[in-house]
């Protein structure tokens, strides 16, 4: 590591010791750029890796809504606009019990670069709430949709900050924050949020974006080895909207998915998750709100696994698809022992940075990295801001052409700065690289502030 880098690291160790996500997500990319940072001296005396580690503006409010029985909820709110120089800030918003400022502040972070690598002129951003959507009614998750909106609304904008899904926020909750944002604006700015349903300026292929978009970056690392996906067996972790995605898309080019796990466990079944019944089904447990992937075992009559992940079956591919630091030392030395070649990270964050570093250094393992590989959800996102200026709706082959080769442009740029720096086929540093030069060079440009 540059001493630069080394520096800048401790000095953010030490003023955030509570926030032990956001430093490994520093940590993880800032230790990838080394070779970058070296050749630009100038980066130090701007304070380009200070400033870029700071977000641009915090907001945290306070969310009160009333449950069905009457009870006065609170929860609290977030959105971290973490950096603007690449467009307007973009990014998800995540529901879920385990957001605090550490989780949205990596998220954030990670979202800068990887709306970066998309191509398109987009900052990043995150945000969400400590809030659980799972088991709440309809009429609750509306409520609290509107509670939260009605303190977002005046910190967004079609042109300022533009929120979208997350784990947590789907199609329903985008619909509800949006209905509540045009009330309040008294505009009908339907570009200030993404993931919307098709008859209000939803875009075809964005629930289907981010599973997909990491397919085709799977193909084109398959391409490059000489392989196809024909035959592949998969495991997957999750059972959300993108492993629905990837499922999907997999299936349909020959591969296999034998696991799939849940919170709960991990389910095999040994004629693959591959039928229209078995991935419609996904959508069914998805909406039922129990988050068990038990129920598609009872459904299926397929082997459940209580209380374990899949990381120690044998299979040619993993993918974890569903949260961070998913995948620990523990997780990684069974993928190593067990040979796997292709191990796609998904999610954001899904491995912790020991095991990463462990499963880079696998001789015939390829690893790819998820702020590469899930950046279709994102792309799309932009795509849907695209048709909302335009206001203009793409066919889906139009939006799944321009997905797919952005999906190969983001492999081959980043293996190609992997290669520049002499780093060999390292698609972790390359997306790194690529995403930190863009920000990097925006940055520069636009003056110290
Ligand atoms: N939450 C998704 C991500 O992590 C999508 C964000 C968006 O579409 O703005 O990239």
């Amino acid at each position: 590591m540059s001493k630069y880098i080394d520096r800048v690291v401790k000095e953010l160790q030490a003023k955030h010791p509570t926030e032990p996500e956001f430093l490994q997500t520093v940590e993880e990319v800032y230790s990838s750029i080394a070779p970058v940072v070296d050749a630009h001296p100038e980066y130090e005396k701007a304070a380009l890796l200070e400033r870029m580690a700071e977000p641009e503006r915090v907001i945290e409010f306070r969310v009160t809504w009333v449950d069905d029985k009457g009870k006065v909820n609170v929860n609290t709110g977030y959105r971290v606009q973490f950096n603007g120089a690449c467009g307007p800030y973009k990014g998800g918003l995540r529901f879920a019990p385990s957001v605090n400022l550490s989780v949205v502040k990596f998220l954030g972070f990670e979202q800068t670069f990887k709306d970066a690598l998309t191509t398109l002129p987009m900052g990043g951003a995150k945000g969400g709430s400590d809030f659980d959507p799972n088991g709440k009614s309809d009429a609750e998750v509306m409520r609290f949709c509107q509670a939260f909106m009605t303190e977002l609304y005046r910190h967004i904008g079609p042109d300022i900050d533009v929120p979208a899904g997350d784990v947590g926020v789907g199609a329903r909750e985008i619909g509800y924050l949006y209905g509540q944002y045009r009330r309040l604006r008294g505009a009908f700015e339907n570009g200030v949020i993404t993931g919307k349903g098709l008859s209000f300026g939803g875009s075809l292929i964005r629930p289907e974006a981010t599973g997909f978009g990491a397919t085709y970056y799977l193909q084109s690392v398959l391409e490059h080895e000489g392989d196809t996906l024909e035959g592949k067996t998969v495991a997957i972790a999750g059972f959300g909207n993108v492993a629905w995605g990837a499922i999907t898309k997999l299936t349909e080019l020959g591969a296999k998915v034998l696991y799939m796990s849940g919170p709960d466990g991990y389910v095999y079944d040994p004629d693959g998750i591959s039928t229209k019944k078995k991935i419609n089904y996904l959508l069914e447990m998805r909406a039922s709100g129990h988050n068990k992937v038990e129920d598609y075992a009872k459904k299926f009559k397929v082997k459940f696994v209580k209380g374990k992940k899949p990381w120690g079956e044998k299979v040619d591919i993993m993918m974890p698809c569903a949260t961070q630091n998913d995948v620990d030392m523990e997780e990684a030395k069974k993928i190593a022992k067990n040979k796997i070649k292709y191990y796609i990270e998904v999610a954001n964050m899904p491995t912790t940075n020991d095991a990463l570093q462990f499963l880079l250094k696998q001789k015939g393992m390829i690893v790819a990295p998820s702020k590469a590989v899930n950046a279709g959800g994102v792309l799309v996102s932009g795509l849907e801001m695209c048709q909302n200026s335009e206001r203009l709706a793409w066919t889906a082959e139009e939006v799944d052409a321009k997905l797919h080769q952005v999906m190969k442009k983001i492999h081959d740029d980043s293996a190609a700065a992997a290669e520049r720096y002499g780093l060999g086929y390292n698609l972790v540093a390359g997306a790194n690289i690529v995403g930190f030069q863009k920000v990097a060079d925006a940055m520069m440009a636009q003056g110290i502030f």
